[in-house]
């Protein structure tokens, strides 16, 4: 790169910080027989701990750190680590709570991955062209054109001009690591807790008609939190290199 102005250009331009985050796309599911599944990463429930609910037919996954008491039948719990290790943890001030809680629990109940197959929590979704390269799966190099080029840049010479549009500078697209694929998830089969009305964020009351309409919430939030931070991260890392750090 030339110059300063290139430098700043090129770790600014998407296709770059795109090209610094890592395969985010198994993040919370799992594929089988061409299915897409919700599944239990590593420290998916870290420093949380859920039980999931059935209250007179209405399902909700309930936080089990706030101070209401968990009413209803308890179907199955989320929490980082094994059941013996829910039991035994120190829950602090919701010590109280806890301990009546686990006295209520059933001697069978579903923990972790075991509620996730129960209910078969199949997630639709579409596979479409990536939003980066149209499909393509190349872009061009962001160390050509992350500036963006002006007439003169061909003008000046034809044949830059030619190896331009003949695809010599393309590489690998940075979003869909050069399969032109990207997978869309149908996140909109399921109803939403929160709606707005009138400009204003209101539950919505007839969420909690399936438990796999409670976990799809839950998910979606959850994965869409750590694109967004992984994004965050990576652009945080071209900014610095952006101004020579
Ligand atoms: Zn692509």
């Amino acid at each position: 790169m030339s110059n300063n102005m290139d430098n700043y250009n090129y770790w600014g331009d998407s296709r770059v910080i795109n090209s610094l985050i890592g395969d985010t796309s198994s993040y919370g599911l799992t594929t089988r027989d061409g299915k897409i599944f919700l599944s239990l990463d590593d420290e998916f429930f870290l420093d949380e701990a859920y039980a999931l609910v059935n209250k007179e037919g209405k399902f909700a996954l309930v936080d089990l750190q706030n101070d209401k008491e968990v009413e209803g039948e308890i179907l199955g719990i989320f929490f980082e680590g094994s059941i013996e290790e829910f039991k035994a943890t120190d829950w602090g001030t919701f010590s109280e709570k806890m301990k009546r809680f686990i006295e209520t629990l059933p001697e069978d109940v579903l923990f972790n991955e075991a509620v996730l197959s129960k209910y078969e929590c199949v997630i639709p979704f579409k596979t479409v062209n990536c939003y980066q390269c149209d499909g393509k799966g190349t872009m061009v190099n962001p160390s050509i054109d992350a500036g963006g080029l002006s007439y003169d840049d061909f003008y000046d010479d034809p044949d830059f001009e030619e190896a331009y549009f003949s695809g010599r500078y393309d590489i690998q697209c940075s979003a869909c690591r050069g399969s032109g694929k990207q997978t869309e998830m149908g996140w909109d089969a399921f109803a939403r807790e929160y709606k707005w009305t009138n400009n204003k964020r209101v539950l919505n009351e007839k969420f909690g008609a399936s438990v796999i309409e409670v976990l799809a919430n839950y998910w979606q939030g959850k994965i869409e939190d750590y694109e967004q931070d992984q994004y965050d991260a990576a652009q945080e890392m071209a900014w610095e290199r952006r101004w020579g750090c």
